[in-house]
């Protein structure tokens, strides 16, 4: 198949804050902000009994790996890098399928720098098209890299219309990464496998994650610590607030680990901008660990990292590349030696849509004369495009859906865009007494997600929020039914 526009409005319909996909939905709930606008609307929920009919016979896992490497000559991260000259490893888009709990559920991750407002619903109906479910059961998430795709169909538009800008992202590549994704989850489906159990562990990463923002006596970013820095200043101050978790999440059948997810919240960049493709340091330890276990398929997910990177122990360098991929190896290598297995008893899967509004700051009109002005640079045209594009998605009235796994012990939780790593804290708060397992970089639409606290410390990530500040009461409390249980 390939990318048909209409279809996307098919799923959308005409009032998407009420649309409630999943099948045996048993409960509604609606939210609305203090403006008035619907900030979420429905909540889906499906718990699904695993032994009741057929017993535990019932849930079956598939696996499917894709190479989703750009080609030669495309756009990295929007179009103001070097586009890509050469590859160092591919990049993949990796999914799970659950089958046998109500329809499918999806739960795929891109090696990408995002997939954001159309493009991540074309993601996600394609993925639903091809096991049979519905795109609110399917969560798409990125892991972030630089040297790689940074699609939005919609500012995609927005710059082809321009006639001198770089490509964001390439429809006819963009469509050829869908056709493989609808052929591999189909063909997956086919060879699922019985899932008896399902394992928990975690292990400390150590000298990787730093917080980005260091603030001053008068409560402004004082210090911005980029992913990579060559000032010894950004190496001696201290790691700030992170979470030095990687957690993992494994699926069993029997004894035979057939999965693992792993979670851990930071930038993934070592080092970028020369064009060559690769799934950078994250994704080297992923795939090394691949490599170990051929019957078990290896996933990683970056957690809420929007204010989180490597930077006090990355100087750039290709050696500091090998490190920190040998310090992800070691978490992962520990955090699945320490796995601890129950039966699956029951899983739900829940969603809920919001729809923050943009920043006040963002006006059409400015930003079209920003883009249409030749004289500026092409980050200060490209850019703006993205900004345009959440506006119009906005308007259309698009929800960005938050979705949340909770199998056995665990729950998968799945968050949208460049999220603080405050929101992952807060989303383990909400249920101490279970595994939570943060995804972030889901739709990428609202670009960073600061709390409403970061907003008045200014800095590089709040003049990148598309969203106004109360996206932060919007997540936390869209985050609330579907974490606790
Ligand atoms: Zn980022």
């Amino acid at each position: 198949m390939s990318f048909r526009p209409h279809s996307l409005h098919d799923v959308i319909g005409v009032a998407p804050q009420l649309r409630v996909g999943a099948a045996g939905v048993d409960r509604r709930q609606f939210l609305q902000t203090s403006a008035g606008v619907m900030l979420g609307a429905a909540l889906a929920q499906l718990t699904s009994p695993l032994a009741a009919g057929e017993g535990m016979g019932d849930l079956h896992l598939a696996t499917f790996r894709v190479d989703v490497s750009p080609p030669i000559g495309h756009s990295c991260c929007g179009g103001w890098i070097k586009p890509v000259v050469d590859y160092d490893d591919p990049q993949e888009a990796i999914g799970l399928i659950l089958l046998g709990a109500g329809k499918p559920v999806v739960i795929c991750v891109v090696d990408w720098t995002g997939l954001l407002n159309s493009a991540h619903l074309a993601w996600r109906t394609t993925l639903a098209e091809a096991v049979g479910t519905t795109p609110d059961r399917v969560a798409v998430q990125c892991v972030h890299q630089h040297n790689a795709p940074f699609a939005c169909l919609d500012a995609q538009r927005i710059v082809q219309a321009q006639g001198d800008l770089p490509d964001i992202v390439t429809p006819d590549f963009f469509n050829r990464c869908l056709e493989r994704i609808h052929k591999a989850a189909a063909d997956a489906v086919q060879k699922a496998r019985l899932v008896t159990h399902v394992g928990t562990g975690q292990a400390k990463v150590v000298g990787v994650a730093s917080n980005r923002r260091i603030i001053g006596p008068d409560g402004k970013v004082l210090h911005w610590r980029s992913s990579s820095t060559k000032n010894p200043l950004h190496h001696e101050l201290p790691e700030g607030l992170i979470d030095p978790w990687l957690k993992t999440v494994a699926f069993y059948s029997g004894e035979e680990k057939l999965a693992c997810c792993h979670y851990y919240a930071t930038h993934p960049m070592s080092y970028y901008g020369d064009g060559r493709v690769s799934s950078d340091f994250v994704g080297l330890a992923r795939k090394r660990r691949q490599k170990e276990t051929p019957g078990c398929m290896q996933l990683y997910f970056t957690g809420c990292s929007g204010n989180v990177a490597a930077g006090k122990y990355n100087d750039g360098s290709k050696e500091a590349r090998v490190r920190l991929t040998g310090r992800i190896y070691d978490a992962i290598a520990a955090s699945e030696s320490s796995l601890r297995r129950e039966a699956v008893k029951t899983l739900a899967w829940k969603t809920v849509e919001v729809l923050p509004p943009p920043n006040e700051s963002l006006d059409a009109e400015a930003l079209e004369k920003q883009i249409g002005n030749r004289q500026n640079r092409v980050v200060n045209r490209n850019r703006p495009s993205y900004m345009l594009a959440y506006l119009q998605r906005y308007e259309r009235k698009q929800p960005i859906i938050l979705s949340a796994l909770h199998v056995g012990p665990a729950t998968m939780l799945h968050l949208p865009a460049e999220s603080f790593i405050e929101y992952q804290l807060k989303a383990q708060k909400l249920a101490p007494e279970r595994f939570v397992a943060t995804a972030a970089y889901g739709d990428g639409g609202p670009w960073y997600i600061p709390t409403e606290d970061a907003y008045p410390q200014g800095g590089y990530e709040v003049t990148m929020a598309f969203c106004a500040s109360k996206i932060d009461g919007i997540l936390s409390e869209g985050m609330r039914p579907i974490v606790a249980t």
